[in-house]
């Protein structure tokens, strides 16, 4: 479903971006790969069963089309689980090709043909491979330098190896009193040394209580 792009990615610091020549999209239909009359796509799945397949000849057809020797990925729920890790090398990257299922997903044979790498974006079934193409990008871009007006933000977030992978501390603003909740008096201190304190404390006391297996890493 080409018109499902840029979606989200063409609005705020992606819209941008997009619009500046820091990252550029390209989608490819399957449609116009389809076979007959009809233009079919796909079909239904060999030993039987619910849903149907995307044909490998008309993936095939469409993945030349999009060509350009670019690694290929295609979205999938089998996939090895997306990381902020994987984010940063991709944007390090030439780019990718990336391949959207839908129905029961794609012939296994043209992933084969092609080298193509599986990724998640969770343990969770969506109806097809545009959102999670989305996210990916969206991970991966925001990463591009100039693409963040400002690149000291990437620093301190959740998962990044300059914090330790841990996830972020807790975040406040103006009012410094809301319906009766203040902000932690430290943050309004102005001691650079005891706010970083605090906010290492924070992320430490977080990553403990949600994420044990980050900790543990
Ligand atoms: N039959 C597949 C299975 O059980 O693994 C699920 C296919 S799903 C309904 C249709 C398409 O959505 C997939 O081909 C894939 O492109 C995309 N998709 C669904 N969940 C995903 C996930 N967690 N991560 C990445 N892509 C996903």
């Amino acid at each position: 479903f080409p018109e499902a792009f840029p979606g989200i990615l063409g609005l705020s610091l992606t819209g941008r971006a997009l619009a500046e020549g820091l990252w550029n999209l390209r989608t490819t239909d399957l449609r116009p790969f389809g076979i007959g009359k009809h233009r079919n796509v796909d079909d239904t799945p060999a030993g039987g069963g619910a849903g149907m397949v995307i044909r490998p000849d008309v993936m095939d057809a469409a993945l030349r089309e999009a060509g350009r020797e670019l690694p290929v990925i295609y979205l999938s729920p089998r996939g090895k689980p997306f990381t902020q890790a994987r984010a940063h090398a991709l944007a390090n990257g030439p780019g990718m090709t990336l391949i959207c299922g839908r129905f029961e997903g794609v012939d296994q044979r043209v992933l084969d043909a092609h080298g193509v790498e599986e990724i998640s974006i969770g343990d969770y079934v969506l109806t097809g491979g545009e959102l999670a193409a989305q996210v990916l990008i969206d991970a991966t871009v925001r990463l591009i330098p100039r693409v963040l007006g400002n690149q000291d933000s990437l620093a301190e977030e959740s998962f990044s190896p300059d914090h330790g992978g841990l996830l972020e501390h807790p975040q406040y603003t103006k009012p410094a009193l809301w319906e009766g909740r203040a902000i932690p008096d430290v943050l309004l201190s102005g001691n650079h040394a005891a706010i970083a304190n605090w906010r290492r404390d924070m992320a430490e006391r977080l990553t403990k209580e949600r994420r044990p297996d980050l900790w543990r890493a």
